[in-house]
């Protein structure tokens, strides 16, 4: 049978376990870090993911669609607050009527895919096991297990090692392979509470509160506990929560009903013990190597998450390359991986673009000047959204191309930049016209 080694057993590298051990290969995952099947908590990371139908596509072929609609929080309606506005309930804009984002349990999502792929006696996951780097020379991974340090040999190398990928950095010095990284302005910070007795948040909405360079989002999970995630420009953490007396009377000002549901001392607590996370941006000219080593998910593509297309685009990579493989024989996977590279490489950085222009909005919206044209053009571009579908609405909810998504983009944004102009001309020419008619009566008279 035909081996693979994965390195990373986060949701990417998991998701690829389950695949391959479903067809009979070898599979061996090396995680740095302990099983996330026991009691110990993952730091640093968002408590939620927001699945769109990219992931669950994934899900159903693996077979755990049903598994993971059961443990999530369909969501198909969301309330937003802007500024001191009083949020209206809305649909979330869908294709199809029965669309729905899917919010789920990190740590949960990850110990269900553990669990199925483990479900294979062909398949290994070897925890607290760092891949340290791919070797160029021999072409295998180097894994650090405890002081040992072993080389391990595979038909296939799948590098799902996250945003931070030791596996890539290997890489750089291989001819031709360009990379690039930026990080974002925003921070973010899990401010979720345990318990939401108090409150009046429903179960199945997006809730989100917009504040001049801040966003709060939160979720009412079946629990009854609430996530709730504060994104925020690192100088807005710095001079607004720069300590937990400073936080509270932030919240109290400024998030006031947010403010009632978390309470004082959880804000107080909260802020005292975390701090802010980084949000980082990943480009990778080229996906494959060697015709058998792969950059995947994170590794290949880490985006920032104001759209949440991280995961949903990494299961993608998963499912695409199963599409992939079912085309060839099995003994043809040089033809399987160059054609991996050949669609999907491109693609990804496309969505991975898009999601840092939305980075770049935000940034502006909290930098620039001349407020009132963002707002004709942000009104103008969602009255064109009820004609052709944004591109959030065909990202999340269908599993058409990024690139065919980006075109159909740029016509909107071309329609929306014409409309706003025509818009702005037709003002000027009202307002000129009322001071004519008057300078015309005073004159007359
Ligand atoms: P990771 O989840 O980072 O997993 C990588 C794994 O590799 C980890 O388990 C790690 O321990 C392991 N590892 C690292 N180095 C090594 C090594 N050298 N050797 C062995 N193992 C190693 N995406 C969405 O689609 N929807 C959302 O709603 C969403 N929300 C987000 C919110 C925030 C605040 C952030 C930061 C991201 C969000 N994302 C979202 C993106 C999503 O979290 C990532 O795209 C996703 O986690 C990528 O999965 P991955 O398996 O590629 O990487």
């Amino acid at each position: 049978m035909p081996s693979v080694v994965i390195a990373g057993g986060g949701l990417v590298g998991s998701a690829n376990a389950c695949f391959f051990g479903q067809k009979g290969w070898i599979v061996d995952v090396y995680e740095s870090r302990f099983d996330p099947r026991g009691n110990h908590m993952e730091n640093g990371k968002s408590i939620n993911l927001a699945l769109g139908v990219r992931a669950m596509s994934t899900m159903k072929r693996i077979g755990l669609k049903e598994k993971v609609i059961h443990i999530g929080v369909p969501i198909r309606d969301q309330i937003a607050h802007f500024g001191d506005t009083k949020g209206k309930l809305k649909r979330l804009p869908v294709l199809n009527d029965d669309d729905f984002i899917l919010t789920i349990n990190r740590q949960e999502l990850s110990q269900i895919l553990i669990n199925e792929a483990e479900k294979y006696n062909n398949v290994k996951f070897h925890f607290n096991c760092k891949a340290t780097k791919f070797d160029l020379k021999s072409e295998s991974l180097i894994v650090q297990n405890s002081d040992n340090l072993s080389t391990v040999d595979g038909d296939l190398f799948l590098a799902c090692d996250g945003a931070h990928s030791s596996i890539r950095r290997s890489l750089l010095k291989a001819p031709g392979f360009n990379f690039s990284q930026k990080y974002s302005e925003f921070g973010y910070i899990d401010l979720s509470v345990n318990s939401t007795q108090q409150c009046d948040l429903k179960l199945g909405t997006h809730y989100s509160w917009r504040r001049r360079g801040i966003i709060l989002v939160a979720i009412v999970n079946k629990d009854q506990s609430l996530t709730v995630s504060m994104f925020a420009t690192f100088s807005e953490f710095e001079s607004n929560l720069v300590g937990p007396v400073e936080s509270v009377l932030f919240f109290k000002n400024n998030f006031y009903e947010i403010f009632k549901i978390l309470g004082e001392d959880h804000i107080r607590n909260t802020i005292a013990r975390n701090k802010p996370q980084a949000i980082i941006s990943v480009q990778c000219s080229q996906h494959v190597f060697f015709d058998k080593l792969v950059l995947m998910g994170d590794a290949a593509h880490a985006m920032v998450p104001f759209n949440g297309q991280g995961v949903n685009c990494g299961f993608e990579d998963c499912l695409v390359l199963q599409e992939i493989m079912d085309q060839y024989e099995e003994d043809e996977l040089e033809d399987v991986i160059k054609e991996y590279s050949k669609v999907r490489t491109n693609e990804t950085n496309i969505i991975n673009q898009m999601e840092w222009d939305v980075n770049l909005t935000l940034t502006s919206s909290v930098h620039g000047s001349l407020g009132w044209i963002r707002e004709i053009r942000a009104h103008i571009k969602l009255l064109l959204c009820f004609i052709f579908p944004s591109s959030f609405t065909l990202a999340a909810f269908s599993r058409e191309k990024y690139s065919e998504i980006a075109r159909k983009a740029q016509i909107v944004e071309k329609c929306t930049s014409l409309f706003t102009n025509v818009f702005i001309v037709f003002i000027i020419s009202v307002i000129s016209l009322f001071w004519y008619c008057v300078l015309a009566v005073l004159w007359a008279n």
